[in-house]
């Protein structure tokens, strides 16, 4: 039987292990550092699954991954559901986006264009229809642009979800295993060696999110970079919106049990994970411009999370230079929308060799530019700031 050892226990390395095990006739080990799966970017995330708002720059590879990415998500939801019996908190509310100030509107004109341009459901709404939609918004706000299909969902619950799968589909996890290196063998990477122990596997797949430039041996190291962001969680009786509601400073995302989820930043400060007054305030300010009521909202909690980040914001997904070893790492603001199609992708490369998606602007060997190598020997390793 075929192995594959996963380097990570994040949702990337869950959604991975999933799918592999699923399919079947192949033997899943994560080997996760933390005592727990899924504790670092995955579950600090706000689980906002939109993929206009976060395509970079418009059309483009991006953007094509996360709407592919988005069409399975209602499956995998179900699937996950009917087999664990944990309500993930899907819905589909759709997303406002506000404009507050009129550089906020030029943004709009900027992003109605292009998105009609693509084809994509989008309307741009006057303020006294937001303000009908989401009575409890600013009444500063100019307008905004509204698009149907934005969905959420709760990524800790998704989590537990993924890990029980994958404990019910024969997954072993290592815990508080931390991968120190690979094991290359001629042109091959054929295990993994951690402190007490090495595992062979015939698929090595690192998905140690910011960390995946651990093994700096290799030919072509993953450039991930952490990008840390900060997130308020208001506790309340009633929600106070019904959609994901966001200006360009702040979004606010309501959890069907009351609390309201208010973020984020996005710091380029090492592997720090610290919740910072600065940033809270901030937040809190963004929160407030769009439902200026949340300022009198008593009791909150924050956290921050290191997102996946590379010198270019693209994922890296796919073959390596290596044989046997393959990265699906770097997938910054997207990680939780893009889970099930990236364990779709690698357990396709695994199983046939091919993917059905184009996976050229992902490919690590981009970073074998020159200039860009500059810049990844200048990341910060694991521990430093
Ligand atoms: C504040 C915030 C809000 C976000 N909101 C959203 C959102 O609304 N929608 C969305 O789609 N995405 C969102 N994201 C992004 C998303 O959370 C990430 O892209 C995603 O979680 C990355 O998953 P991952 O598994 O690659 O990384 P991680 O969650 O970081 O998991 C990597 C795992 O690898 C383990 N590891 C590292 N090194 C080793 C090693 N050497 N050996 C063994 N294990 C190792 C780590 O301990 C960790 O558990 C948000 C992120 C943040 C921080």
């Amino acid at each position: 039987m075929k192995r594959v050892a996963i380097i990570g226990g994040g949702i990337i390395g869950l959604a991975l292990a999933e799918e592999l095990a699923r399919r079947g006739g192949i033997e899943v080990q994560i080997l996760e550092r933390n005592s727990r799966i899924g504790n670092e970017a995955s579950s600090a995330a706000a689980g906002i699954l939109t993929p206009q708002a976060e395509s970079l720059e418009g059309p483009g590879s991006l953007l094509n991954l996360l709407l592919a990415g988005y069409t399975l998500i209602p499956e995998t939801v179900a699937r996950l559901q009917e087999m664990t019996k944990i309500d993930l908190d899907y819905r589909v509310p759709g997303m406002l986006t506000l404009a507050l100030t009129e550089a906020d509107e030029e943004k709009l004109t900027h992003d109605l264009q292009w998105q009609q341009a693509a084809g994509l459901q989008v309307e741009r709404l006057k303020a006294a229809q937001v303000r009908k939609m989401e009575p409890a918004v600013s009444d500063k706000v100019r307008g905004g642009l509204y698009c149907s299909q934005a969905a959420q969902l709760d990524p800790r619950r998704l989590i537990r979800a993924y890990g029980q799968a994958v404990e019910q589909r024969g997954v072993r996890s290592l815990l508080s295993t931390p991968a120190d290196r690979f094991l290359v063998e001629k042109n091959r990477v054929i295990g993994v060696e951690f402190s007490d122990g090495k595992i062979y596997a015939d698929w090595v797949v690192n998905c140690a999110g910011p960390w995946a430039g651990f093994d700096r041996s290799l030919p072509i190291p993953v450039p991930a970079i952490p990008a840390r962001g900060q997130i308020l969680q208001f506790s309340m009786e009633f929600p106070l919106v019904q959609r994901v509601v966001r200006s360009p400073r702040a979004y606010l995302v309501q959890r069907s049990q009351g609390s309201l989820i208010a973020g984020t930043t996005v710091e380029y400060v090492g592997f720090d994970k610290s919740v910072t007054e600065q940033a809270t305030r901030t937040i809190r300010e963004g929160a407030c411009e769009i439902v200026p009521s949340v300022g009198s909202i008593k009791g909150e909690s924050a956290w921050a999370g290191l997102r996946p980040d590379t010198p270019d914001h693209l994922p890296i997904l796919g073959p390596t230079p290596l044989e046997g070893y393959l990265v699906a790492a770097g997938h910054f603001r997207n990680g939780i929308l893009l889970a099930p199609l990236t364990g779709r992708i690698i357990a396709d490369l695994i199983f046939s060799g091919t993917s059905s998606m184009d996976l050229s602007a992902f490919s690590i060997s981009r970073f074998v530019a020159k200039q860009v190598r500059g810049k990844i020997d200048q990341l910060p390793a694991d521990g430093e700031t």
